[in-house]
């Protein structure tokens, strides 16, 4: 199978349903091959985005969509060349696993011969051969996710459209399929928006990521970016868990109830005096051994690491992980390391 990724740019696109804007004007564009990933909230216009792009919304008037040089804002979604998987699936539960996975390629009256060449190579690609002729209710979630993804590429589209499709799986599932679906998408290059409220799936599977709240994009940008350089407050505190250090800043330094946290040569302090941190960009050392201090509150032992909060240091508490075995106890003193690089300031 050959897939021929297309770039796709959405150019001023808003959407209004029965006079409420529920997306504001947006520009976006994603790369030919590219996976970009829409994380937000539930409500905040990621799969109305998502339908724009596929045709089954047109925008508001004055949006356009470009598949490439062409501007497809008036194609509907059967004539884009769109491969499309809904959360439910929406398999076809009358037709065997073979016959869900051939269909759009019989609608456009395929060859036999081809369809069958097809079918079996993307029931090889899923790994569902030993499923080719149940029917859809005899299969587990994962392998209905599995056919949904087959029949969505039969037709070798030029792009992929992927909404909240491991969100009706259990936790560990989703973890393992999560994987698989990032070794698919990088092996394919196909162009694929993918619309998700986990941002453990968005970082894992997006090039890049694209954060809205509201119907409006809060950033753009790699996994990295956004979790390391926030745009801003909503950003940070939807993606991951950040802590906030407030005081008054010094020279060098920014003073708090704690005691003080020292900024990094050339540290603009020109904002208000707030600092963020992730919680495993700190150590927990000897109260004496460092500038800032506070007071252990609770410690909850996950396994893998070990999550304490600690109050006192600055207005709120701070969550801080350190390794599953290192022991601190409530109510004792402690002193709080931060990582120079691991300090972010937000506007
Ligand atoms: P979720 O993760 O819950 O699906 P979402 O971010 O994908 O959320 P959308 O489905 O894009 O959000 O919906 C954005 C807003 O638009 C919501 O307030 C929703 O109720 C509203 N909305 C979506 N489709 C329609 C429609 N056909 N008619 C009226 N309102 C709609």
């Amino acid at each position: 199978m050959k897939f021929t990724p297309v770039p796709i740019a959405l150019a001023q696109c808003s959407k209004t349903f029965h006079g409420t804007r529920v997306l504001e004007p947006i520009d976006l564009t994603i790369g030919a091959g590219e996976t970009l990933v829409l994380l937000g909230p539930s409500g905040c216009g990621k799969t109305t985005t998502l339908r724009i792009v596929a045709g089954l919304e047109t925008p508001d008037a004055g949006g356009a969509v470009f598949f490439g040089g062409d501007d497809v804002t008036r194609l509907p979604i059967e004539r884009r060349q769109v491969g499309m998987v809904f959360q439910s699936y929406a398999l076809f539960p009358n037709l065997t696993v073979r016959g869900n996975v051939g269909y759009g390629l019989k609608i456009a009256k395929t060859e036999p011969a081809l369809v069958r060449k097809r079918v079996d190579e993307l029931l090889a690609m899923m790994r569902l051969e030993a499923h080719a002729d149940k029917a859809i209710h005899q299969l587990s979630g994962g392998q209905r996710q599995r056919v949904a993804l087959a029949r969505a590429l039969a037709r070798e589209p030029r792009v992929l459209l992927l909404d909240e499709p491991l969100t009706a799986l259990d936790a560990r599932l989703r973890d393992t399929l999560r994987r698989d679906m990032n070794t698919l998408l990088r092996g394919l290059g196909i162009t694929t928006v993918y619309v998700t409220h986990d941002q453990a799936e968005a970082m894992e599977l997006g090039d890049r990521i694209v954060v809205m709240s509201a119907g409006r994009i809060e950033q753009i940008g790699t996994p990295r970016e956004i979790y390391y350089r926030p745009a801003n407050r909503a950003v940070a505190q939807f993606v991951g868990t950040i802590n906030r250090l407030a005081g008054q800043w010094q020279e060098n330094a920014l003073a708090t109830a704690g005691g003080c946290i020292h900024t990094p040569e050339g540290f603009a302090h020109d904002g208000p005096p707030e600092l963020f941190f992730r919680p495993e960009d700190a150590r927990l050392v000897a109260p004496e051994r460092a500038s800032l201090r506070g007071v252990v509150e609770t410690v909850s032992f996950l396994g893998e690491r070990t999550r304490v909060t600690v109050t006192g240091a600055a207005p709120e508490a701070l969550v801080i992980d350190v390794t599953g075995r290192s022991q601190w106890a409530p109510g004792s003193a402690v002193g709080i390391e931060i990582a120079a690089e691991g300090l972010i300031a937000l506007p």
